[in-house]
Formats: C-alpha cells, structure tokens, sequence
C-alpha cells in the first residue's frame, strides 16, 4: 500500500512538472530565485532549495532537493563555493543532463560578480574560510545587477524563444534598481563602526563606507571561547562601535551575549529575500538590511 502511495505522489509530481510548458529554474538560495522570478516572470517556474532562516554554510542535500533539480531546466546557484557541501551531490544525483557543469543549465550566478575578500592562501586552520572571495554579495547592488543581467542571458540560453520578454524584464529591473540605488546612497554610514557575527556584511561596509572593527566567531564557523570574547570586550572599550550586526538566524545569540556584557545594541539584518516578513524581494531586502544599519548607527 506505501508503495503504491509513493508510486502515486511520483506520478503526480511529473505530472504537475509536465503541466507547466515555461522553464523550470532551480535556485538554490531564495535571493536568486527571486530576481529569476523578477527577469523571467509568467515564463517560468521557480523552486528554491534552501529557505531564507536557513544557514546557507550547512546544508545537506534532502531527497525533495533531489527530485526538484531532476526536472530542472536551469539550476542557478551562487557560487563561489558556498553551496560546495551539497550541490555537487544533488547534480550528480539529479541525472539531469541540462544541469551538468559546462551546460547552459548549469549556472553559477558568481560568474558575474567580482568578489572581494579572495585569500592569497588558504589552510585549514583559517576555519571555514570562503577560498574563491566573500560569497554573500546578495547585499552588494553592484553585483546583483550583474547577476539580474546575467540570468536573463541565462534564461535566454535555455528559452531563446522569449529572449525579447526577458529583456524587457531586465529594463524594467534596471529602472527600479537606479530609484532605489539614489536613496541608499542618501543613507550616510561612513565611518560608523560595528561588531559583526560572520564576514557576511563585507560587501555592506565596502559599498557604505562603514567599518567592521571585530567579529564575534574568531575565525568563520568557529564558534568563539570565552577568552576571544573577552579580547573582543577589550577591544571593543577602544574601538566603540555603535552595535552588533548579525541576522535572525545567525549569530543572533552569541550577539545578545555580547550586548549584555557590553551594553552595545543588536541591529539584526535580513539573511536574505524572505527572512522578514518586509524583505519580499531582493529590493526591499536591501532597504530593509540599509534601514536597520541606518537606526543601528
Ligand atoms: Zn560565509
């Protein structure tokens, strides 16, 4: 009887996959799959891997995952190694000829961006170093445009039926992008100084011009000793940043442990596209994200 259960679900799963003639696109963070939905509109489908309270550093790849990337006409990830601990293994799984790396299908939106942070050398001592550069430029305007311009290349590759509609959809995206881009830059953080969880706001400060004097994880993934936090506490009597910034979902705790032995304020920022309730799209992620910094300055 479960057999003939599961036999039914499999059925009804291809079938619902087949009832939609658009591309199906696969993103593995909710951020991506969210400026392919802005590009690509009614023409596509999008499924997201990972959800927006979800620690993109650790992931494992569920059967669900598995099942979405096999009927992927795209699987568009972010790169630069942060989903190195389980997308290889959900491609190879999938059987998905048109997700296998040198494929159009397969595309790493990193390909677009221009990383800051790549280490000269990496060991394992660092921590869970990022080897190719920061990958979180979800928070950097400059990147992401590249990114909305490179998914409608992306989905025109795999679509060139609709490549006049994507575009019109990227001109669209690009007009919204230059009103909000004039008021974030209206926002004056230069100089201001913070404590931060994980390097996850590097693209934040170097486009804002704020100062990041120290991090509540020692090195990234390692969690801190009661002796860092103390040099922490320390340095931070000399440095005065105004607060702590981490997200809902990360370092969250470790920040409130700091704010009370300190008294400095908590900023929590959005981790990405959904993670509050107000961040509905990758545009109201960032005023979200530049407001909090704005009140936490
Ligand atoms: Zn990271």
């Amino acid at each position: 009887m479960k057999k003939l259960m599961i036999l039914t679900a499999l059925m009804l799963l291809s079938f619902t996959a087949e009832a939609f003639a658009g591309v199906n696109v696969v993103a593995t963070l909710p951020f991506i799959g969210s400026l392919a939905k802005e590009i690509g509109g009614d023409r596509i489908e999008v499924a997201t891997l990972l959800k927006p309270t979800q620690d993109p550093h650790y992931v494992e790849a569920r059967p669900s995952m598995i099942l979405a990337a096999r009927n992927a006409d795209i699987l568009m990830y972010n790169g630069l190694d942060l989903e190195i601990g389980y997308l290889p293994l959900l491609i190879e799984s999938s059987r998905n000829p048109r997700i296998q790396p040198g494929k159009p299908g397969n595309f790493d939106c990193s390909q677009y961006v221009s990383a800051i942070e790549k280490p000269t050398s990496v060991d394992r001592s660092m921590g869970d170093v990022h080897p190719l550069g920061n990958p979180h430029y979800l928070f950097s305007p400059g990147n992401v445009l590249r990114v909305a311009e490179g998914i409608a290349e992306g989905l025109s590759s795999v679509d060139p039926d609709n490549e006049a509609f994507y575009k019109a959809n990227l001109v669209a995206f690009k007009e919204r992008f230059r009103k909000k881009e004039a008021g974030w830059r209206g926002v004056r953080l230069k100089g201001a100084r913070f404590i931060a969880c994980h390097k996850i706001f590097e693209y934040l400060a170097a486009g804002f011009g704020f100062e990041i004097v120290g991090y509540v994880e020692p090195k990234p993934g390692i969690p801190p000793s009661a002796g860092y936090i103390e040099g922490l506490i320390e340095s931070i009597k000399r440095t005065k940043p105004a607060a702590i910034l981490c997200t809902a979902n990360y370092g969250l705790n470790d920040a409130r442990a700091l704010a009370a032995k300190t008294g400095l304020k908590v900023v929590v920022l959005p981790q990405d596209v959904g993670a509050q309730a107000e961040a509905k799209d990758w545009f109201t992620f960032m005023d979200l994200a530049v407001s909090s910094l704005d009140k936490g300055r």
